[in-house]
């Protein structure tokens, strides 16, 4: 048995298909058979054509035809003469290897495409990088393992899952997944729970220990994983999925219900999503909204910036969805583990502590610019709500208002509608911004409370380093303290409080946070159902004292013993 972290709960039991990420070395090889190697160039080119093509098909399907426009553009790059023409040329020429002459006349291409100052030839500057990188890992036998195409069902095993890499999952064919590092707030993890696909981190040494077509079998929630596992374990697994099925059933019940205490406090239990696709998972697991719609999934998986009509029609489509139902939709927050390749950010030693979210969109104004537009405009259309990412002073909440003013400005004078009560909220999930809430709560409509972020900038523990991943933990008692200040902040100045980071789906801490004051729980769909059972069976009054008991602790372990002794939910 190896242990890992439960990631996205559930029972997986499959096939596994490894997913390498190895680097491409390409040296600069003789070769003696110059027509061999212009054979072995064509066919990597047919090739590519074929999968561009088939890429094409599936995406136009499954997804839009805007966005399977981009491989038609790829193909047609596969048949450009000059390009394979020259570097045929080359091959004669010099004796080289193709891989070796096709990244030579590549490089040539991109160097004029880069010394002219037109956006539209520095985007096909990125789309022929790709083209050509796709032909030379084909002729070096490097073809990665296309997760939006698979054809039989399995369970990924990789040293790491991007965002990105997750973003193309085709959940009818992922029975799971299986990383080497990553926390359970990491955003591939938080992703494979909207999906809700059982998945485990941080489970190192794993791909020593399993080879493709293995079976394996893992805990999603408590992060057992087994390969080849005998047949009374095997056994074992096939009745806990049993049992966890009958659970989903018994919660599934509670759908219709509200979210109200045993003395009548009523929450409201809203959903964290990331594309509008994500949208039948709320609906299914009846989320009375969405507390975070965490927008920079659109930015990702592509190559060049979504234009304001295409977010317009993204969060229309999420706000028509939810009929009246409140939509917290978050600006950009990029950085961190969420990279967004083709706005060319610098590679930095902090990345968490460095470039990111509201920085990025107050430097660049006009890409935050062309979103809150989007933003606005789709608020004519549903109960739109904008919170802003990673605020830690007042000067940047003000700085962002000022862009939504002028925004709104625009709007009408272009006579364009939108919501003019739209309300604006920021997250609170740096220190700062927690210990001068009672300012900031004068300046906006309504807080949410960010706690993958605030537990890693409270404890200075990267969320996403798994060798200090005990500290990393949401029952320290200074995160406790700062959750309950923002609350009494908030209430104070008569704004709601909400909370969007996992810590609001968590089930031994969900009493505690009632008990605090808090008006709205944003988590995973998957979990929503299993918060309603929770508040269903406490009463706020009582959890007011456990609150009063547990402020006064002083470790995480004696928070966390305390519920456990204190705080019983049967389900
Ligand atoms: C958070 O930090 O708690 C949060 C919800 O934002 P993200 O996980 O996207 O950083
Ligand atoms: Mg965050």
């Amino acid at each position: 048995m190896l242990k890992a972290m439960g990631a996205s709960p559930g029972i997986a039991i499959g096939k596994v298909m490894i997913k390498k990420e190895e680097k491409i070395e390409i040296l600069e090889e003789l070769i003696e058979d110059v027509e061999e190697e212009i054979k072995k160039l064509d066919d990597a080119v047919e090739h590519s054509k074929v999968i561009l093509n088939e890429l094409y098909e599936h995406t136009l399907k499954n997804i839009g035809e805007d966005e399977a426009e981009i491989f038609k553009a790829h193909e047609l790059i596969l048949y450009d003469p000059e390009l394979f023409g020259k570097t045929r040329e080359l091959i004669k020429e010099k004796k080289i290897c193709a891989p070796y002459a096709l990244k030579t006349v590549t490089q040539e291409f991109l160097n004029i495409f880069e010394m002219m100052d037109d956006e539209y030839l520095r985007e096909r500057a990125s789309d022929l990088r790709d083209v050509t990188t796709r032909v030379i890992k084909k002729l070096l036998h490097m073809e990665e393992v296309d997760l939006s195409n698979l054809d039989e069902k399995v369970i990924i095993v990789a040293h790491d899952l991007t965002t990105s890499h997750t973003a193309q999952i085709d959940k009818s064919m992922v029975k799971g997944f299986a990383t080497e590092i990553g926390g359970t707030t990491s955003h591939s993890a938080i992703m494979a729970r909207t999906l809700e696909i059982p998945a485990i981190v941080g489970c190192s040494n794993l791909l020593e220990n399993v080879k493709n077509g293995d079976i394996i079998v893992f805990d999603g929630h408590e992060g057992h994983v087994y390969i080849n596992p005998d047949k009374s374990i095997l056994r074992e697994f096939e009745r806990k999925e049993i049992v966890y099925r009958e659970l989903k059933e018994k919660l599934s019940k509670l759908k219709g219900k509200e979210s109200v205490s045993k003395d009548g406090v009523k929450v409201e239990l809203g959903a964290n999503i990331g594309t509008p696709d994500d949208l039948d998972g709320v609906i299914k697991n009846d989320g009375e909204g969405v507390g975070l719609f965490r927008s920079e999934f659109l930015y990702m998986d592509r190559d060049t910036l979504p234009s304001e009509e295409e977010q317009f029609n993204a969060y229309k489509k999420v706000a028509e969805g939810l009929k009246d139902k409140p939509i917290v939709i978050r600006t950009l927050d990029v950085g961190g583990d969420k990279e967004i390749p083709y706005l060319d950010l610098p590679k930095e030693i902090n990345p968490f502590l460095g470039y990111r979210a509201i920085r990025v969109c107050l430097d660049k104004k006009d890409i935050f610019k062309t979103q809150l537009r989007a933003l606005l405009r789709a608020s004519h259309y549903g109960n739109i709500k904008i919170m802003f990412p990673m605020i830690s002073s007042i000067e940047e909440l003000r700085s962002s208002k000022e862009v939504v003013y002028d925004s709104m400005n625009e709007l009408k004078r272009e006579n364009i509608p939108y919501d003019e009560e739209i309300q604006l909220g920021m997250m609170i999930e740096i220190p700062s911004a927690a210990i001068i809430s009672d300012l900031l709560a004068k300046e906006v409509d309504f807080f949410s409370i960010g706690t993958n972020d605030l537990i890693q900038y409270t404890t200075a523990v990267d969320r996403m380093n798994n060798q200090i991943s005990y500290l990393y933990t949401p029952y320290h008692p200074a995160l406790l303290r700062l959750i309950k200040t923002v609350i009494d902040n908030g209430h104070k100045e008569n704004i709601w409080v909400a909370m969007c980071g996992e810590v609001a789906g968590n089930p031994k801490l969900i009493p505690i946070l009632l008990g605090m004051g808090l008006d709205e729980f944003s988590m995973s769909p998957i979990s929503i159902l299993k918060a309603r059972h929770i508040i269903r069976n406490i009463s706020k009054k009582e959890m007011e004292i456990h609150v009063e008991n547990i402020l006064k602790l002083s470790s995480a372990k004696d928070v966390e013993e305390y519920i456990d002794s204190n705080i019983n939910i049967n389900f």
